[in-house]
């Protein structure tokens, strides 16, 4: 494969100090690919790159041109499209069907947001007929774009979209473990005609390649995904500089499952919420809370669609989870599986490496039962493919145990009861909530998380209050008084 080069000013170029790095394939841990290593230098030359950009392109004050500029990016990606796909699965591990998903989503996010850019909108105020107040969104400078390993592609271009309808110019320093589809965007970027400079991508490892963008003083923006704990320590890194966040951190998402619900359905989603993407998924309904009544009926079922998912080589078709990102990360998670046993629950299906899978980041799709909502496994998001079970007794205590976490993304409802659905989706700590239903996510509506799971929303117009400055301008319409000092 051939090496991964910055894209800095409009061309791919090596690390000023001549470092390379190199990934692995996550189903077999051979080398994949050589990727340059960016240190505070080439930090530095992006950002320079994208203040030019920014201040002498026509970038920033043609909607329409911008939004051509984003269409054009949609059809590159989607022309490119199971390109795209294969070097995803290469890269993270993902099943190939769920990563020709994500680069359709990543080609939709170029074309909503290029939809957006020409409907920008302000408001106005009529002030007794003695003044005209009124608002507009100008784009706020250089962003700096910081996305994790799980779904790379499309979380690119999901801070890309609305960070280029707006008018911004970026540096985008992808994860250290999936450089690879953010290479190919680049050479999408550059073939779309968007000019040089307006995007940059600078590879390289959190510490030294995205610590140095955080604290750079030519970026005014951090759109940050991935840990709530590198969220913070961002946080901390951006404050001498006073950047403006959007933070997409982690999660712990409850999915409750009333008796009265349609049980079939309840069970696919349940099931697909958290074994999809490889358990790697920010909105994972990672820990489920059945009604007593059902339990029993509803954990044997669950228990045997677990042991029957089908693990294995993502670029077969059939595959459904597929190898874990890396190797450190399946130690990681394996070890939440032992700690689990170490604190009381059962491991019902699964736990470990799978039969006639020797090698590669292969993890058993695993069930814990007989958790209790203290225990570490019920409270630290794992980012694999484990879900931990729990039974409650009507909705006080499904929404108390809920709630009784420091996250807050997503959670999922299940009932037929319409004044409850609404009651506990009201009720719960989360930024978004499902109501019978899976992960489906218009465009339109906003993103993010409460509590621990993140500051701000993204999408639709939301995104528009993270990557625009409102101004307010005040307008006289008449001759109003004005107090006169110094007169007399
Ligand atoms: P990390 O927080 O480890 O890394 C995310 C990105 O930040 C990477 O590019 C990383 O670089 C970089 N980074 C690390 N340290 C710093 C630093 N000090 N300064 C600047 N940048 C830094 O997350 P993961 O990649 O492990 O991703 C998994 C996490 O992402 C999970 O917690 C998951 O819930 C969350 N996530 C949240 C989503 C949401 O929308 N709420 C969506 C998807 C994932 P490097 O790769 O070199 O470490």
């Amino acid at each position: 494969m051939k090496p991964v080069l910055h894209f800095i000013d409009g061309r791919f170029v090596e690390g000023a100090a001549g470092r390379w790095f190199t990934t692995l394939n996550p189903a077999t841990n051979e080398p994949l690919a050589q990727v340059a290593e960016g240190l505070a230098e080439d930090v530095d030359r992006a950002v320079r790159s994208a203040r030019r950009a920014f201040e002498e392109s026509w970038w920033r004050h043609k909607p329409a041109e911008r939004a051509a500029a984003l269409r054009r990016l949609a059809e590159a990606l989607e022309a490119r499209e199971e390109e795209f796909a294969r070097l995803e699965v290469l890269d993270t591990g993902l099943p190939i069907r769920q990563a020709r998903g994500q680069a359709a989503r990543a080609a939709q996010n170029f074309r909503f947001f290029a939809e957006m850019a020409t409907r920008m909108t302000g408001e106005s105020y009529l002030v007794e007929g003695a003044f005209i107040n009124y608002t507009v969104r100008k784009p706020v400078g250089v962003a700096g774009l910081i996305t994790p390993w799980n779904t790379p592609l499309m979380l690119e271009t999901w801070k890309l979209a609305p960070c280029l309808a707006a008018g911004n110019t970026c540096v985008l320093k992808p994860a250290e473990w999936s450089p690879l589809t953010a290479g190919l965007l680049a050479e999408a970027v550059a073939e779309a005609g968007v000019p040089p400079g307006v995007v940059n991508v600078v590879h390289g490892f959190g510490e030294t390649a995205g610590a140095p963008l955080v604290a750079h003083p030519g970026v005014q923006l951090i759109s940050f995904t991935g840990e709530t704990t590198t969220g913070k320590e961002i946080l901390r890194n951006g404050a001498a500089t006073l950047k403006r966040f959007s933070m997409e951190l982690g999660g712990k998402s409850p999915v409750l499952v009333f008796g009265d619900a349609d049980l079939d359905r309840a069970l696919d989603a349940a099931v697909f919420g958290v074994f999809s993407l490889n358990g790697e998924r920010c909105t994972a309904g990672s820990r489920l809370f059945v009604e007593a009544p059902v339990y029993d009926e509803f954990i044997a079922r669950l228990e045997e669609r677990v042991r029957r998912i089908r693990v294995g080589d993502p670029l077969d078709e059939r595959t459904e989870v597929g190898p874990l990102i890396h190797p450190d990360h399946w130690r990681r998670v394996h070890a939440y599986i032992e700690l689990a046993r170490e604190e009381g629950a059962r491991v019902a299906v699964g736990g470990g490496r799978p039969a006639g899978l020797p090698r590669g980041n292969y993890l058993e799709p695993t069930l814990l039962t007989g958790v209790r909502n203290e225990m570490r496994v019920a409270q630290e998001e794992i980012f694999g493919p484990v879900l931990a079970v729990l039974r409650f007794e009507g909705e006080g205590e499904a929404v108390r145990l809920a709630n009784d976490v420091k996250y807050g993304l997503a959670a999922y409802v299940w009932t037929r009861d319409v004044q409850r659905a609404h009651r506990v989706a009201q009720s719960l700590e989360a930024g978004m909530v499902w109501v019978n239903s899976q992960n489906v996510r218009d465009l339109r509506t906003p993103f993010g998380g409460a509590k621990e799971s993140g500051i701000g929303r993204e999408g639709g117009h939301y995104s528009f209050e993270f990557y625009t400055e409102l101004s307010t301008i005040h307008v006289a319409l008449g001759e109003h008084p004005i107090p006169r000092f110094g007169v007399e």
